[in-house]
This record gives C-alpha cells, structure tokens and sequence, in this order.
C-alpha cells in the first residue's frame, strides 16, 4: 500500500534532504511545499506587490489564481525543479530576499488556502514525501506517518551557512541566524496553520545525528506502515 508521509519542521533542521532520500529509495515522489510558498514571494516581489515589505493583500489577492507552480522533471539536473508560470526559478527562490519575505506571505489565509488545495490533489493518489510546517496537521491529518524533525538553533544556523557558502552566495553570518529565528517565530506563532508538532508525530532531533541514520529512522517507520 503507498502512504503519505509528512514531514514538519523548524527551518533548516534537513528536513528535505531526508524527505528527497527516502522519496527516493521508496519510488515516492517528493514535494517541497516550502518551495511553492517561496515561489509566490518571488511572484510578489517581482511585481512589486510588497513595497518595503508590506504585502498588498488586495493586489495579491487579485493575482493568486495568475500564480501557477509546478514541480517539473529537469533531466540536466536528474531531479523536479520549481517553476513558476513556465520559468524554472528553482535557484531564485533560496535567496535571502526570498528567505526574508516567505513567512510574513505564508501568514495569508488566501495564499494557504490556494496552496493547500494544490498541495492536497498532488496527494491524491498517495506515494509522496511532503515536508513543510503544516503537512501532518493541516494538508494531510490523515497521514500514515508524520516526522516532526528538529535540531538545535546554532546547528541549524550552521548547517544553513554551509548551504550557502556552497553554492557561492554571499552571507552575513549574523543575517542568517536572524533569519532563521525570524521564520520561526513567525511560523510559529501565526494564527493560521501555525507551525507545531501534530499529536501523532514522531520527533526527530536530528542534532547529532548522520544522514544515514536518519534515513534509517524515517525508512523503518515508513516500511512498518506501508
Ligand atoms: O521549507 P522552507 O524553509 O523552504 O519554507 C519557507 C517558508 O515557507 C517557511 O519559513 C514558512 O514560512 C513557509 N511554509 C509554510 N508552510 C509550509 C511550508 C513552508 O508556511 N507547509
């Protein structure tokens, strides 16, 4: 039988590259919901829809149903990328400017609600990784298996200053941590599908721990249900 799995989280504990993982060994496919909340930040502050930071919720409103994103198979890379109506904005979207807009955009009921729709009708014929802030108690409840994966504050900052400084982007240590404690806060605390652990998740620090055993971890609970 294929499940769902969820995948919640703090930003940058290494939720996708466990959810990727397993995605793979298993034959699922992976969804990055993260990603489509960053792709309409991109939309909002390509088209000026957050002048100094302020999301206009009415001319957003007015664009959400222009907003199209897709998860497409680029056979350069071997992997699906993030495109947004038509253009593969994959690295854009992991900007800092991007990182800075994406929670107080994430707070917007309209922009859930059009998300989760889409997010909901990718799960529809099960066989999928999710990860996200809200995948095992909002998109799916009715998740086979949830993961609420976690790791401390100054691992993560690390872990996403290493991120960064490999792909050549220029970082200011002191931004990064500011960012990271920002996403959280705001996820943490918004009125709608805030980001917290689902009653029946199972906790992950994953502080110290390899990728192998992670993946160990996350494949025996997923082998047991399927
Ligand atoms: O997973 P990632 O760090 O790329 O997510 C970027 C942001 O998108 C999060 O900080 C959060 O504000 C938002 N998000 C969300 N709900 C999700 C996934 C991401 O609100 N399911």
């Amino acid at each position: 039988m294929d499940i769902i799995i969820a995948i919640d989280g703090y930003s940058s504990c290494g939720k996708s590259t466990v959810a990727k993982e397993v995605a793979k060994l298993l034959g699922y496919t992976y969804i990055d919901s993260g990603a489509m909340y960053r792709a309409v930040t991109l939309y909002c502050l390509r088209n000026n829809l957050a002048p100094g930071g302020i999301v206009d919720l009415a001319k957003l409103q007015s664009k959400i149903d222009q907003i199209k994103i897709r998860f497409v198979y680029v056979p350069e890379f071997q992997k699906h990328e993030t495109f947004l109506n038509g253009e593969n904005v994959e690295e854009e979207i992991r900007r800092p400017e991007v990182a800075n807009l994406v929670s107080p955009v994430s707070i917007i009921g309209f922009v859930r609600e059009a998300l989760v729709k889409q997010q909901r009708e990718m799960g529809e014929q099960k066989g999928i990784v999710m990860d996200g802030r809200d995948i095992g108690t909002v998109v799916f409840p009715d998740a086979e298996l949830k993961i609420f994966m976690t790791a401390s504050p100054e691992i993560r900052a690390k872990r996403r200053l290493d991120e960064m400084i490999a792909k050549g982007v220029q970082v200011d240590t002191a931004d990064i941590i500011k960012n990271i404690q920002d996403r959280d806060r705001i996820d943490s605390t918004r009125e709608i599908s805030p980001l917290r652990q689902a009653e029946d998740a199972i906790v992950l620090d994953n502080s110290y721990m390899t990728r192998e055993e992670q993946l160990d971890f996350v494949l025996r609970l997923a082998k047991e249900r399927i």
